[in-house]
C-alpha cells in the first residue's frame, strides 16, 4: 500500500497547501484525485474513515459492518417508515461496500437533464468517452460462467418464461470469485472499487492522501473557496483534538448525496438557488425472497449478477440481491418456530431486490450532531410503483417454480402463486405497509446552467461560490434510473477535465 498519513497518528496539527483538496474519498472523490494528480496537479485527497483493503475483511458481518459502514450501518432517513440507506464510511466510500454493479446512466435520463434541467455537455454523445475510460479503468464486463449461479439462473428462467427482457451484470472485477460477500469487503481484492483502483492510482501519481480526517468546514474568502479545515480521530472515532488546515486554489466536495449539502450549510457558503438539500432520491428497494423444492446455495456467487431491465423505462429494475443469512433473518416473515423453520432453508432461498426510480423527493439539512436531517417520505404513485416491482419480482420467481415468496410487505408477507403475484403488480397500498431500504441517495446538490434554479453549473462549480465545486451523487438533477457509480465516476473524469483546464 503507497504510504498514507493516517490520522489517528498526527500528533501535531497540520498546514498543507496543494492545487486542489477533494473532501471524500469515495466514487466522485477519488476519480477526481487520480484525474488531477495524473495530470500533474497537487492534489490532497481526506477522508473521514480509515483505509483498509483485501486482508482486513474478514467476511463477518458485524465486523465489517463496524468497520467500513458509517454509525455502524445505522443511517437513514426519517418517514413513515424510516428507510435504512447504509453509506461507507472508509477510503473509497460506499465503493468499498457495493455490488459492483456498472452501468450507464441511460441515454433518455441524460436528454431529460439537459431539456427539463439545463445540463450543458452532458448528453450520452459528451459523456461517452467518460463512460468508457472509467469502464476500462475498472475492467467492467458482465458476470462470466464461473460466477455466475443458481440464484440468477433460476430467475433468468422466470423471466424469460414471461417473456421480460434481462441480461447478465456488468461488474467492475478482476478475478472476482463469486464468494458472495461485496457488501462487507471483497477480501480478494478483486471488485475493483475505487479503494483499490483509483485511490492507488492518485497516490501513485503524487496525491497525498490523508485518512480518519473529517472536514468540519470549507474555508471561504472574500466569497471563493480557498481550502478546509478538518479534524483527525482515532480508531474509536474519537477526535484526536489535531487538526488539517489544507490551504487550496480549488476545493472539491465528494461526501455523498447525504453529508455534501450539510458541510456547505455548516461552512456558510451561499446557495442562491434555494434548491441545496432538496430534490434527494434514493431508489427505494425491497427485498424479495423465495423457497425453492431444491437447494439453491446463493452464496457461492456473485449476490447481484443478473438484471431484468424491461422495465427500466417504467422506473422498475430487478436485480440479484442475495445476502449473508445475519442479514436474510431480519426480513424473513414470521416469529418463533415459523422464522426458525424459514431460516432452516436458507439453502433454498432465492433472493432478489424490486427497485424503484423515485419521483418522491426526501431533503437533507445539517443537524445538531454529525448525522444530518434527512427527511424522505414515499409518495403515493412511487408506493403503486413499488407494490408492482414487487408483484413482478414475485411474479418472475414463481414462473421460475418458486413454492412461496417473501415479498417485504407486511400485510402479505408471503405469497403463494403467480395469481397473488400479479393482484400485488395492481395494489395501492400505504408507504408504512413496506420493508423498504435504499442504497443510492443522489440529486441533493444538483447540476443545472441557471443559478436560480440549481446548486452547480453542468460541470459542478457551485454557483456563486468561485473555487468551490461538488463532484459526487449530489449532482444527478432526477433519478438516474440505473445503479449510479458509473455515471458518478463519468461526471467526476469530466469535472476534473474542467477543473484541471482552470488551473
Ligand atoms: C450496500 C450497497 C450496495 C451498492 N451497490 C451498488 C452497485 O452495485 N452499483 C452502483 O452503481 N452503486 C451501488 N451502490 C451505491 C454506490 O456505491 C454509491 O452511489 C456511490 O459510491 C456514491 O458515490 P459518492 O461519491 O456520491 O459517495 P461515497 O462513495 O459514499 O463517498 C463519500 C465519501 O466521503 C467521505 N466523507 C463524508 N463526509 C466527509 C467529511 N466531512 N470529511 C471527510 N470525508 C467525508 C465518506 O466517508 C465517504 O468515504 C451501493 C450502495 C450500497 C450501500
Ligand atoms: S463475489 Fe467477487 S467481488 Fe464480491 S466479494 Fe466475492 S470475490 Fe469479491
Amino acid at each position: 500500500m503507497t504510504p498514507f498519513v493516517d490520522g489517528a497518528t498526527v500528533a501535531e496539527d497540520i498546514h498543507e497547501k496543494a492545487d486542489v483538496v477533494v473532501v471524500g474519498s469515495g466514487a466522485g472523490g477519488a476519480v477526481v484525485a487520480r484525474e488531477l494528480a495524473a495530470r500533474g496537479k497537487d492534489v490532497i485527497l481526506l477522508e473521514e474513515g480509515g483505509f483498509f483493503t483485501g486482508r482486513d475483511f474478514t467476511a463477518n458481518p458485524r465486523e465489517m459492518i463496524d468497520l467500513l459502514y458509517r454509525n455502524r450501518g445505522l443511517t437513514g432517513a426519517l418517514g413513515r417508515p424510516p428507510i435504512p440507506i447504509p453509506l461507507g464510511r472508509c477510503v473509497g466510500g460506499t465503493t468499498t461496500i457495493n455490488s459492483g454493479t456498472c452501468y450507464r446512466a441511460p441515454d433518455y435520463v441524460l436528454d431529460e437533464w439537459a431539456e427539463r434541467h439545463g445540463v450543458a455537455g452532458a448528453r450520452e454523445p459528451d459523456l461517452r468517452q467518460y463512460f468508457e475510460r472509467v469502464e476500462a479503468e475498472l475492467g467492467v464486463r458482465p458476470v462470466p460462467d464461473e460466477t455466475y449461479g443458481r440464484n440468477s439462473r433460476l430467475f433468468e428462467r422466470g423471466a424469460a418464461a414471461l417473456g421480460y427482457d434481462g441480461a447478465r451484470i456488468p461488474r467492475n472485477e478482476r478475478g472476482c470469485l463469486g464468494t458472495g460477500v461485496c457488501a462487507i469487503g471483497c477480501p480478494q481484492d478483486a471488485k475493483q472499487a475505487v479503494h483499490v483502483s483509483y485511490v492507488p492510482r492518485a497516490q501513485a501519481a503524487g496525491a497525498r492522501l490523508y485518512t480518519r480526517c473529517r472536514v468540519d468546514r470549507i474555508l471561504l474568502s472574500g466569497g471563493q473557496a480557498i481550502g478546509v479545515i478538518g479534524r483527525f480521530a482515532d480508531a474509536s472515532e474519537r477526535e484526536t483534538g489535531r487538526e488539517l488546515r489544507a490551504l487550496a486554489r480549488h476545493v472539491v466536495v465528494a461526501c455523498g448525496a447525504l453529508l455534501t449539502p450539510p458541510l456547505l450549510e455548516r461552512s456558510a457558503v451561499p446557495d442562491p438557488s434555494g434548491r441545496r438539500g432538496q430534490n434527494l432520491h434514493i431508489h427505494p428497494a425491497t427485498r424479495v425472497g423465495a423457497l425453492f423444492d431444491d437447494e439453491v446455495r446463493g452464496w457461492e456467487e456473485v449476490p447481484q449478477a443478473y438484471n431484468v431491465h424491461h422495465f427500466t423505462r417504467e422506473g422498475i429494475f430487478i436485480q440479484g440481491q442475495f445476502v449473508l443469512p445475519a442479514l436474510e433473518a431480519p426480513v424473513l416473515p414470521g416469529v418463533g418456530a415459523a422464522h426458525k423453520a424459514r431460516m432452516a432453508r436458507y439453502a433454498r432461498l432465492g433472493s432478489f431486490g424490486a427497485l424503484i426510480s423515485d419521483e418522491t423527493a426526501g431533503r437533507v439539512r445539517a443537524g445538531r450532531g454529525r448525522w444530518p436531517r434527512v427527511t424522505y417520505q414515499l409518495g403515493p404513485a412511487d408506493a403503486r410503483k413499488l407494490a408492482r416491482a414487487i408483484g413482478l419480482t414475485a411474479e418472475i420467481f414463481f414462473a421460475a417454480g418458486a413454492r412461496e415468496v417473501y415479498s417485504g410487505i407486511h400485510s402479505q408477507p408471503v405469497l403463494q402463486n403467480g395469481d397473488e403475484a400479479r393482484a400485488l403488480q395492481q395494489a395501492i397500498l400505504p408507504a408504512a405497509d413496506f420493508e423498504m431500504m435504499a442504497f443510492h441517495p443522489q440529486g441533493t446538490a444538483h447540476m443545472g446552467e441557471d443559478p436560480r434554479a440549481a446548486v452547480t453549473d453542468s460541470a459542478g462549480r457551485v454557483h456563486g461560490t468561485p473555487r468551490l465545486w461538488v463532484a459526487d451523487a449530489s449532482l444527478f438533477p432526477s433519478s438516474c434510473k440505473v445503479n449510479p457509480q458509473i455515471t458518478i465516476m463519468a461526471l467526476a473524469t469530466r469535472l476534473a477535465e474542467h477543473l484541471a483546464a482552470e488551473l
